[in-house]
């Protein structure tokens, strides 16, 4: 609770000092409000204190919270990450009636790391949480609605009308003429102490294409056995870092691809444990030191380690979407334009004469863009682009339909 009370401060950027319940600080504070023995966080806004304070209680009262001010929306985009501040930002800036749909608050994976510093323009770097507030304004200048707090729960198409109905955390219903799915993907977390703190310090998620090239000669570890971990793997042993691969199954061929497979076996720089886990890390100076292994036997070993990559796979966020025919992949990503046709034909049910636009889902004027997409880069700059270009794509649709913005 007070982690994330904090995270929340931290994300919208208001400035906030934070005093832990024990320090004599928070006691004189406590005691000049005349308040002892209460509920923790307290919250103190000038005059207004909030005891047992949640971040829905403060966001409320600060006025956050404001339900849809319209019905029917031009364009929905259910997530406020990089790929839906993006499209806000165009759709906005072209006139369409926009509202992001976000269940926490905007910004994505990418607001959870301090320094993104491969994005485009940015040489020095940009904090994500940064990113996403400057783009979150600048939807929010064009007239985009950004709701927070508010996750989409559920979504149908509603027939006749060609009109998408979507139900809001919170118990509203809106329409969208047009819909982008740009929910991203959550990583799965390897559960062990210190990972948090490590992150971006030594610690990735991912196969990790922007820090490969600075690894040159340092002692890599990477988790996982799917494809995702094979390409790390490779990538970082082509930046001549030396690289340990920690595999929970038996046998790399169990989930990744034969060429994968062949090439890492071949690779000299790569040194391979199967049945193994990482069980530990250690830190030096704020930064990750080494990594503790173990074998299915319980045989423990320590190993030096500047870097940890841990791909470990990704869950897609698309519980809310459609499920009046939106087709995924087998691991859940949603497919869009090409993919629905790979045998050939268009989607079973297809109701156009024409074929999926590109981004467009196997539902007629649902989009999907970013890291929920099958086939997505998985870096912020792919995301944005992916979000500016279904704007083009969404107002194709609005034309067909004879919606004008
Ligand atoms: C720790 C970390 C570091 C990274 N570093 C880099 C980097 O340096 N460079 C780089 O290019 N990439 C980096 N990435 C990858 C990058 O952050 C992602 O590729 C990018 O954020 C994807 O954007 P997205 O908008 O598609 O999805 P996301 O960022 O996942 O955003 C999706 C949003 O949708 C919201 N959402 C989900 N379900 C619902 C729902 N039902 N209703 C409403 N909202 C919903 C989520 O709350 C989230 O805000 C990093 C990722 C991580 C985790």
């Amino acid at each position: 609770m007070d982690y994330r009370l904090r995270d929340f401060l931290t994300r919208i950027a208001q400035p906030h000092e934070w005093l832990e319940a024990d320090s004599p600080e928070a006691a004189i504070l406590l005691g000049r409000l005349g308040i002892a023995d209460v509920d923790l966080p307290v919250v103190v806004d000038g005059d207004e204190v909030y005891v047992g304070a949640t971040v829905e209680r403060i966001a409320a009262a600060w006025g956050l919270l404001e339900p849809p001010k319209r019905s029917h929306y031009d364009l929905a985009i259910i997530g406020g990450g990089p790929a839906g501040l993006g499209a806000a930002v165009y759709a906005a800036s072209d006139g369409l009636a926009t509202i992001v749909i976000e269940r926490d608050v905007p910004g994505g994976q990418a607001s959870h790391t301090s320094a993104i510093e491969n994005f485009f323009g940015f040489p020095d770097g940009i904090g994500g949480a940064e990113l996403a507030r400057r783009a979150g304004r600048q939807a929010e200048r064009f007239g985009a609605e950004v709701a927070i707090l508010r996750g989409a729960l559920g979504s149908r198409i509603l027939g006749a009308s060609d009109r998408v109905g979507l139900a809001l955390e919170g118990g509203e219903e809106i329409t969208a003429s047009v819909v982008l799915a740009a929910t991203g993907m959550t990583w799965r977390r390897l559960e062990l102490p210190g990972v948090d703190g490590l992150l971006g310090r030594g610690v990735y998620y991912g196969a990790g294409r922007s820090e490969a090239p600075r690894c040159k000669g340092e002692d890599v570890v990477v988790i996982g056995g799917g494809n995702s971990a094979g390409q790390a793997v490779l990538n970082l042993a082509k930046a001549r870092a030396r690289v340990l691969m920690v595999v929970r199954a038996a046998r790399l061929s169990e989930s990744m691809s034969a060429y994968l497979v062949e090439r890492i076996e071949s690779d000299p720089r790569i040194e391979i444990r199967l049945r193994t886990q990482v069980t530990a890390l250690a830190e030096d100076g704020g930064r990750l030191s080494s990594v503790t292994i173990a074998d299915d036997a319980g045989k423990q070993e320590t190993r030096p380690a500047q870097a940890l990559f841990i791909c470990i796979g990704g869950v897609p966020q698309t519980a809310w979407c459609p499920t009046e025919g939106i087709r995924i992949d087998a691991a859940g990503y949603i497919l869009t334009g090409t993919d629905l046709l790979a045998p050939g034909d268009r989607p079973q049910g297809w109701p156009l004469d024409r074929d999926p636009l590109p981004l467009e889902t196997s539902r007629p004027g649902v989009f999907a863009s970013g890291d929920v997409r099958h086939g997505s880069t998985k870096r912020v700059a792919g995301a944005v682009g992916e979000g500016a270009m279904a704007v083009a794509l969404a107002l194709r649709r609005l034309a067909e339909l004879g919606v004008e913005p």
